[in-house]
């Protein structure tokens, strides 16, 4: 009989979320893979945690469900305690999910009636208070987050916006019981659970909260939650908080960006890193129409290759709302979405091959094409460059990758406005 080594087993639900996560399960003192999509093989680390990484965000729900499902089958098997899925701190979901029908797929596969929903991440300025998610200063439907690609966020209330997306009932445990501690989170969730209630949305501005709220999830089978919750849970498998990151190989060769995110932080990052007179290059998605793909990343390369040698270079999609707009409506959503995404994915795996081993890749979606382009499966966990980012380590089968790549997945929003120069200094 396999022994019981794995005490958390987490669903991500893209690639960024995952490392995000994994981050704050290392500094919180569990040992943690990451892995790319669902394994094939058991486990053969022996850590605390395990993170999937499955880029089912923005899939039809069908399709998020059924990746939910196999990745949980195969957690099970290497003996998981507890299943955490993990979402983003911006609760990015539309009315069709996939927070919601993931959530309760889940629920049904482990014979759960209750669980709590949560994306506070208070390092990173994501508070819930009464139900309302708060971006820094600012309501989620007033940061930015309205204007999203593919997952615009319009309203701020998690429990309508959870309510629209599940059949089950969906509750609030507020900041004042939060603020109680163990027995009354509980005693409220009992009552909540007697109302009927099968996803209660929990309160946190601060991680003193989530620190209070862990206690009190420790039996739960399941839990929904941005990666905020985490730093609460190491306590209860009597694993204590380090913040000594774990050492990564030491970083060789070239340096380079590719973004597509278009989120207000990423664009403030390509600004200033272009203002800083680092070489940078767009490329318009209009141009990748027709079957041009191809021809657009290898004028991409061309142009990279020789400034490579003098330090980290950037190519990017990232644009501000208007100009994403103008796109979407000659492609279609989806379409300008999956040619963008392909395109960057060509252009960091083209990047690998020319040398590079140090990789910023910005945005959520952009990752999870990247890191699949660099057939990465594994991603060991290193030091932290701004809160939900660290830097990893990841053997690649690409045939230049082969010595491994240091790659950080940075989410759109994450990271300070030098994010792009500072990563590499962070490194060395
Ligand atoms: P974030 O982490 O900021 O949400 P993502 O990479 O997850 O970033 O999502 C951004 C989406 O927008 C991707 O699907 C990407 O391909 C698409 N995209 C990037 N640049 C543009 C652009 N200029 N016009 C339209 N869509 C774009």
């Amino acid at each position: 009989m396999k022994t019981k080594t794995l005490k958390l087993a987490c669903i991500a639900d893209d690639f960024t979320g995952a490392t995000d996560l994994a981050n704050n399960l290392v500094r919180s003192g569990m040992r943690v893979v990451q892995t790319i999509g669902v394994p094939d093989a058991p486990l053969a680390a022996e850590v605390d945690a395990v993170v999937v990484a499955l880029k089912s965000r923005t899939l039809p729900a069908a399709q998020a469900i059924a990746q939910s499902l196999e990745a949980l089958q195969w957690l099970q098997a290497q003996g998981a305690e507890q299943i955490y899925f993990k979402y983003c701190s911006t609760f990015d979901s539309t009315p069709e999910g996939n927070i919601g029908p993931v959530t309760e797929a889940l629920m049904d596969a482990l014979g759960c009636d209750f669980t709590i929903a949560t994306p506070a991440f208070p390092d990173n300025g994501r508070t819930v208070f009464k139900g309302y998610l708060f971006a820094g200063n600012v309501l989620l439907n007033e940061s930015g987050m309205q204007n999203h690609p593919l997952t615009p966020m319009r309203d701020a209330n998690l429990v309508r916006v959870m309510q629209a997306q599940t059949k089950r009932l969906v509750g609030l445990i507020d900041y004042k019981t939060v603020a109680q501690g163990e027995t009354a989170i509980r005693e409220r969730m009992a009552a909540l659970r007697a109302e009927g209630v099968g996803v209660a949305v929990v309160d946190a501005t601060s991680n003193a909260d989530l620190l209070l709220l862990g206690p009190a999830l420790k039996d739960m089978k399941l839990l929904t939650a941005g990666s905020g919750v985490a730093i609460g849970l190491p306590g209860n498998f009597g694993l204590k908080p380090s913040l000594q990151a774990s050492q990564l190989p030491a970083a060789r060769g070239l340096q380079a960006v590719v973004s597509g995110s278009c989120s207000l932080a990423t664009n403030a990052q390509v600004a200033h890193f272009k203002a800083t007179g680092r070489p940078a290059m767009a490329i318009d998605p209009a141009s990748l129409m027709n079957g041009q793909s191809d021809a657009v990343v290898a004028q991409m390369l061309a142009w990279a290759a020789p400034r490579l040698k003098d330090g980290p270079v950037l190519v990017y999609s990232t644009a501000e709302p208007d100009a994403v707009k103008a796109v979407q409506s000659q492609l279609g959503v989806a379409e300008a979405g999956a040619l963008v995404e392909h395109a960057l994915a060509a252009v960091a795996r083209g990047l690998v091959d020319l040398g590079v081993q140090q990789l910023v890749v910005a945005g959520g979606e952009t990752s999870g094409a990247c890191v699949q382009a660099l057939c990465i499966t594994q991603l060991q966990i290193g030091p932290q460059i701004d809160p939900g980012v660290p830097w990893c380590h990841a053997t690649s089968t690409t045939t230049a990758a082969k010595g491994g790549v240091h790659i950080t997945l940075k989410s759109g929003n994450f990271g300070t406005e030098d994010f792009f120069s500072k990563a590499f200094d962070t490194l060395h």
